[in-house]
């Protein structure tokens, strides 16, 4: 259905208050749920977990999973556009959902967002002109593929098309043996190949497109990843060369037009060193709704990334984003409730000490059990200057535990 304008704090066609739906109940939906909710809209949740992070906020939480007929029938009959949160809800449910309230992003942009083989064709021909390409690659979907894999892939790394999150379905693999090996340990699923490239940097772009075609960017993020998963997102001038950030925001534009996309969308990159001074970008993935790279927008930017998935989806405008203060974001992983080892007592980190220093925002995401890897929360870090912020930031990694930054 398409989307029409739904203002805030009107009825909707329920004939109850204006409420918008997400697919998902992780930490993602609860603060969209946060982002709708301060604008005047009520909220329902779907997702099967009784303690889902969103499902508790929301004003309904529909517990069930996210093919059931009965649920989805449910979130249709409560809400007046619906959202998702992770990008494995099934392609199916969207489409059902799809046919009776506007649904953002649609099936399809999801659909291809959850196939890296797709994913990168969609990259190739969103990005014609622009030198910027995806990582050189095989797709594996046979034994016949993987024997003419081109020996300039190796070493390389072996990821499944499908399912992957945080550096899972992923292996890497120096030469064919132990390509051959990581496919059965994969249980043959269709995989890409991907060369494994020397990285300067990584970073990605966040941006929010209307039904209207307008499409607005977030400032460029720079990443750094530990194992697989995010750990620093650091934003501001100087982080990352101007003209890369440039060509890295028209890139993102691009892709989410291509794919005519509605609703928040975030699109990573790999910079390489090719000799210039700046680097070169590759397209990595993309991530079809708000991203843990854009979580400092809540605290350094005038519109938060989740605010713009409320007005995206529900038809109102989106206003270029201004960023107003450095920001620096850490993850917080439930490692750190553990500074003795997973095998003693859990053990809260000292908040009190850490917000006692200046400009820093805890976002904890209601999760009552800490466990290692998993994404517990986020301490989003403003100052007035790029100095400041990253003095706080060495200040907070040190008392919570974490690496030192670079
Ligand atoms: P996400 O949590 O972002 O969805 P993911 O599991 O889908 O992660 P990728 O983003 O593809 O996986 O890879 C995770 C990390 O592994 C990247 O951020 C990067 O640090 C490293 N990596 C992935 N592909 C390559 C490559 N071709 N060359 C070098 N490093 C890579
Ligand atoms: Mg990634």
């Amino acid at each position: 259905m398409t989307l029409k304008t739904l203002l805030p704090g009107t009825t909707g066609a329920t004939g109850q208050q204006l409420t918008l739906g997400v697919m998902g109940g992780g930490q993602l939906g609860r603060m969209f749920v946060h982002a709708a909710q301060a604008m005047g809209y009520f909220t329902a949740v779907l997702d099967p977990d009784p303690a889902s992070p969103a499902g508790r906020v929301a004003h309904w939480h529909i517990q069930t999973g996210y093919e059931d007929e009965q649920g989805l029938a449910q979130l249709m009959q409560r809400c007046d556009a619906i959202t998702t949160e992770f990008e494995n809800v099934p392609a199916p449910a969207l489409i059902t959902l799809g046919a009776h309230r506007p649904v953002a992003p649609g099936a399809h942009a999801v659909a291809v967002a959850q196939d890296r083989i797709q994913e990168k064709a969609h990259f190739v021909a969103s990005l014609p002109t622009s030198g910027i390409g995806p990582a050189p690659y095989a797709a594996i979907e046979s034994e016949a593929l993987l024997a003419a894999v081109p020996a300039d892939l190796l070493p390389g790394i072996l990821k499944t098309a499908r399912l992957g999150y945080d550096g899972k379905g992923q292996i890497r693999v120096k030469d064919r043996a132990e390509l051959a090996a990581a496919w059965d340990q994969l249980k043959r699923v269709p995989c890409v190949l991907e060369k494994m490239l020397p990285l300067k940097a990584e970073c990605s772009v966040i941006v929010a497109r209307g039904a209207d075609g307008q499409a607005v960017s977030f400032p460029v993020q720079r990443n750094t990843h530990v194992d697989g998963i995010l750990a620093v997102t650091e934003v501001f001038e100087g982080a990352l060369p101007a003209a890369l950030c440039e060509k890295a925001r028209a890139a993102t534009i691009a892709i989410a037009h291509q794919l005519n996309y509605v609703g928040v969308l975030c699109v990573e990159y790999f910079v390489i060193d090719d000799g210039s001074a700046d680097g070169a970008l590759v397209v990595n993935e993309m991530a079809p709704r708000p991203h843990n790279s854009g979580h400092y927008t809540q605290n350094a930017c005038d519109v938060s990334q989740f605010e713009q998935q409320v007005r995206a989806m529900a038809g109102l405008p989106l206003r270029e984003v201004r960023q107003h203060s450095p920001a620096i974001m850490l993850n917080i992983l439930g490692d750190l409730w553990f500074p003795q080892g997973a095998d003693k007592p859990a053990r809260s980190p000292a908040w009190d000490r850490v917000l006692a220093l200046p400009g820093t925002h805890l976002h904890l995401y209601g999760k009552l059990d800490a466990r290692p890897g998993r994404k517990m929360g986020h301490l989003n870090i403003t100052g007035a200057t790029v100095a400041e912020v990253k003095a706080t930031a060495t200040q907070a990694a040190a008392m919570l535990g974490l690496p030192a930054l670079s």
